[in-house]
Parts: C-alpha cells; structure tokens; sequence
C-alpha cells in the first residue's frame, strides 16, 4: 500500500481524552476515531488489525467444528420477552421502535435469535450438536463506556453458539472451544489466563472466562503461585431473596448445641445465660431453607450474593456494644457453598457446628474455625481471600493481578431452550429440550488488548501475526532518483513475495517519517537512504531496535 493512497492521519500530541496507552496510541498513529461516546471509526490500520485478529478466530472456530453465519442486529422485542430478558437485562440493551410502533433491540448478544432460529430448524437428535458462529457488531448503553475500544457501546465480537442432545456432548465442544480460545489469545501474542468466572445474568453454571493480564484491566483475579487454579473474585450480584422463615422443615429448627467449650466462651463475652448465647436462623435463599448457627445476640446484617463460585455469605451484625467489647464488627458466619446448602438444608445445623464455617477473627466464634484454613476450598468465597492465603486447592498460595476480559465461554444447559420452547426428538421420539453452550470475544477489545500490551514509548510494537503491514518501506528522499528507484524495485519484489508493505512514498521530512513509522510500528522497517546510489538498504527491528545493511539481492534471500 502506498502510503499516499491511504488515510493515516498520525498526531504527535497525546489526545487529551484517552487516558490508556492503547487508546492514546490507537488515536495518535491513525487507526481510530471517536465518533461519540464508546462509538469509534475503524481507519484503514485499524481495520487491517481488526481482519487479521478475525482470520485467527476463524481458522481456529473452523478447527473446532463451528460454522459461519450472519444474524441480524435488529432483534424483535417479543424474542427477548420469550426469554424474559426484556425485563431484566436493564437499560445496557438499546430498545428502539419502528415505524409501526413495534418494540426492537440492538443487539447485544444472540442466544434469543439463534435459539430460535434452531428451534425452527433442527427437530431431531440426528442434527445434533451443531455450533454456529459469528463476527459482527454488538450494541450496549454501557454506563461507562472508556479506553477507547476496550469498553465500547458498539463494538465487534465474536459469538459462538452450541446445541446438544447431552451434557457430554456439551462438555466435549465447551474443552474444544477452550483450547480454541487459548489458541487464538496465544496467536495475537496476548499473556492472558483463564479463569473461574460468574455466570452473571447469563444463567450459566460452568464458565471461565480469559483475562488479559494488564494493570489497567477492570476485573481482579486471584491466581495460585504453584497450579492453574485462577478465578475472577468480582462477583457479578445475581439477585438472592432472602427472608426470615418460619415456615421451615422442622428438622431445620431443632439445634444441635456445639461443644460446651464454645458456649462457655461465649456466655462469658455476653455475660448471658447459656442458652441464650446460641439462636438458629432460618431463611430462604433461591428458594431453599438455610440454618446457620448464630451467637445469640447477633442479627443478620446481610446475606452477600453469589460469587464466581457459586458461594452464598452470610454476614451477622453484632450489636454495637458487643462491637466494642469484642473488637469485633462483624461476625460473619460463610462462606458456605450454595450446593452444599441445598444437600445440607436438612443437616444445616450439624455442617455448621462441624465446623466448616465461622466467624472471621479468631477467639469470637463458636467454634474454632478461621477462614482459608477450615472453609470447604471447593466453595471459598473467593471475597475474603487475600494475597498471601493459601489457594484454595491447597497448592501454593495466593496473588492478584489485574485483568481485561477478553472472551468468556459458557454452559448454558437449557436456560434458553426451555423458556423459548426449543427442543429435539430424541432417539426414542420423546421432546427434549436442546442442551446450549455459548462462547464470546470481544473482538475489537483484543485488539486493543493488544496495543495495550505491544508498545513502548515511541509508539506500537506489533506482534507479526497481527500486524496490520509486515514492513515499512521508507524512502528518505522521493525526489532522490536512485532512492525511488529502489524502493520502487523492492516494493514490487516484496509484493511478489506476499509481504505486506506499507510504501511511505510521501514527500515528507525523514523526521517526519521516522517518526510516524516508530509511532505505527511494523515490525521491519527497510530504509533506502543515500546508500541506495550503491544499492544499499538499512533493515531495522521494531522490537529490538537492531540495525542491519544488505544489498537488495541481500535483503531478498533473507526474506525468502
Ligand atoms: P464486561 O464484564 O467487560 O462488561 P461482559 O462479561 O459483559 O464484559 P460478555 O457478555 O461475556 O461481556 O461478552 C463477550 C465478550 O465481549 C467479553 O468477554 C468482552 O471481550 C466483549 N465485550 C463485552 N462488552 C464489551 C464492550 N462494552 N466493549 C468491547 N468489548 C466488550
Ligand atoms: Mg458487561
Ligand atoms: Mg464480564
Ligand atoms: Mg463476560
């Protein structure tokens, strides 16, 4: 490409408004512009960035047995009524009304309309699984968009969708679409980690999500130092009704009382009768009965929302004058694993004097248990690990870092088929609900992922899979006769070669040039200077900084 040809308009000064390194440098070499808030232009660099990253999603969604399609961005509102997120996905979908006066959404994602598309269209176990994939624009009112790419209310992702006549079958295209992923984010160069994540308002159970480890990444991941585990510690608040019940089983009422040590203790602090020290609380949360074992004077303050993993806290207030007898603000029984409570609703009380939960300082509960050292580590509640705890697979210990979400992979089951009626003919002809799986990238994000990553202080620093040209290609001087030559001759030998070139054949001050290639940053930059009259070039890195001199005929059997 000739440079001339093309819209690369580069700035010197740092945009006042980016406050990245990506996106300044996205704005100040000419790959983007802001159209308004969280709305971008992709220019001609940007865009080639974007179709390389698309070209690796591609090839890897092909080797993992998905298929290409277009969905539309216009969505009908009853499809969404279908799945009752009409009503509960909140002012981030954009509605909008035709002419007719009919409700619409932008999409934000598609599980609506390919569910029922496929309802539609596969009625029997024989086409099952089938996996469906798309790259195309997504709109959502985010409430602060920012970075510049990274959070946009328009950007382009990548969704994938699967349909199951068995949980195995699930599983089997869920690992497929995992090694996808990890191959794709290894190929854009990217240091990423996949994480145990929230399923959030999508209504999944299984789901990791891939984090790009970054400073200025919004989400925060404890990883251990010593095996894979990892996991997103902000929890995506998924509403839990909770209510004080007396409706309960009885067998929940009836209270084991823990040890006699524990009641002494604290009969002592309370200066209370003994049997007044202990109180069972009852309540429901997700509809199941919860006891948990409390000191007699404390209340339930708050019963914390799920977590990446599934966990449910309670945290019990203690009354201000135990507060400052005790030092100690809030009691706080949990965390306890929701499925755990389910299985344990009848023996709540005996899971809890056991001992799997306590308060959180030591010398204030009832029994003696301390967080990260007697929790359950399947369900720790990943809110009260700190760097430093031991990881709760037992293997090594704690760190956090910071992380941007670049793709997140989902098993949905049948959150979707059922409530929009999307189901198959089994084997012996009965109706079953399909079995989903769903998998996104933010494709737009990773290449900004990216540029946050590959950079330095003069300006990007592509990783070749990705970079939108291979070399830079500068004549010093076009009004120089021997240079342009040259460059001329190289530019079409490098063509013939499949090099993608970027050709500065613009009549600018080398300072200029200089300046604008280290600010775009291929990773070769071929210089025909003065030395051209010899036949001469200069190769330099991008990377490395590393200076080399070669003839052409040279230059051309190094590239082969
Ligand atoms: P986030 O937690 O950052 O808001 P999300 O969990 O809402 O993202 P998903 O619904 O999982 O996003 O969508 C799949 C992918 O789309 C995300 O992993 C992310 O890479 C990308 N994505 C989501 N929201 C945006 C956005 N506003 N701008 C750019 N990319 C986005
Ligand atoms: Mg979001
Ligand atoms: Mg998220
Ligand atoms: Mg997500």
């Amino acid at each position: 490409m000739k440079q001339s040809m093309t819209l690369i308009p580069t700035m010197r000064e740092i945009p006042a408004d980016a406050d990245v390194k990506s996106h300044q440098l996205l704005l100040r070499a000419g790959f983007i512009r802001q159209n308004a808030s969280g709305i971008y232009s992709f220019l001609p660099l940007g865009k080639k960035v974007l179709q390389n990253i698309e070209q690796i999603v591609r090839e890897e969604m092909m080797a993992a047995g998905a298929v290409e399609v277009l969905m539309p961005a216009l969505q009908q509102a009853e499809l969404w009524q279908e799945s009752g997120r009409w009503y509960s996905y909140g002012p981030e979908l954009m509605r909008l009304k035709d002419r007719h006066d009919r409700e619409f959404a932008l999409g934000a994602t598609h599980e609506e309309v390919i569910t029922s598309l496929i309802k539609d269209e596969v009625k029997s176990y024989k086409k099952l699984p089938l996996t469906l994939y798309q790259i195309q624009t997504k709109f959502r009112d985010e409430k602060r968009p920012r970075f510049g790419l990274l959070r946009g209310r328009e950007f382009i992702m990548k969704d994938a969708y699967s349909f199951h006549s068995s949980q195995e079958s699930l599983d089997d295209v869920y690992q497929k679409m995992y090694k996808a992923y990890s191959n794709i984010f290894e190929r854009c160069g990217l240091n990423y980690r996949a994480v145990i994540a929230d399923s959030g308002a999508m209504g999944g159970k299984d789901t990791h999500e891939f984090m790009v480890l970054s400073e200025i990444g919004e989400d925060t991941i404890a990883y251990s130092t010593e095996s894979d585990f990892a996991a997103n510690i902000e929890m995506a608040p998924v509403d839990v009704k909770y209510e004080k019940s007396s409706d309960a089983p009885d067998s929940l009422k009836k209270v084991d009382t823990p040890d006699q040590k524990s009641i002494d203790q604290v009969s002592g602090f309370l200066n209370k009768k003994p049997e007044e020290c202990i109180k069972t609380m009852i309540f429901k949360v997700d509809n199941e009965y919860v006891a948990v074992l409390a000191r007699g004077d404390h209340e339930i303050n708050d019963i914390k929302v799920k977590n990446a993993l599934g966990a449910v806290s309670v945290e019990l207030a203690a009354p201000e004058e135990t507060k400052e007898k005790m030092d100690c603000p809030v009691g706080s029984l949990g965390p306890i694993g929701i499925e755990d409570m389910k299985i344990l609703a009848d023996t709540a009380v005996e899971f809890i004097v056991n001992g799997v939960c306590g308060a959180n300082e030591e010398g204030v509960h009832f029994i003696n248990v301390n967080p990260g050292r007697d929790f359950n580590a399947d369900y720790a509640d990943l809110r009260f690990i700190q760097e430093g705890d031991p990881s709760p697979d037992g293997k090594g210990i704690i760190q956090f870092a910071k992380g941007i979400e670049v793709g997140h992979v989902f098993k949905l089951g049948t959150r979707y088929s059922e409530a929009m009626n999307a189901a198959y003919l089994d084997e012996n002809g009965r109706s079953q609900p399909m079995i989903m799986g769903c998998y996104g990238i933010g494709v737009s994000r990773t290449l900004a992922a990216v540029a946050e990553q590959f950079n330095d202080e003069k300006g990007f620093v592509w990783p070749k899979n990705i970079t939108p040209y291979d070399i830079h290609l500068i004549p010093v001087n076009v009004k120089d006769e021997a240079q342009t030559k040259l460059a001329d001759e190289l530019y079409a030998s490098l063509l013939q070669h499949r090099y993608e070139v970027l050709h500065d054949d613009r009549q600018e001050r080398p300072g200029v040039k200089f300046a604008d290639s280290d600010l775009i940053g291929l990773p070769v930059r071929i210089t025909v200077g003065k030395k051209a009259a010899d036949g001469i070039v200069e190769v330099k890195l991008r990377e490395t900084g590393e200076v080399f001199e070669y003839t052409k005929a040279e230059l051309l059997e190094k590239l082969q």
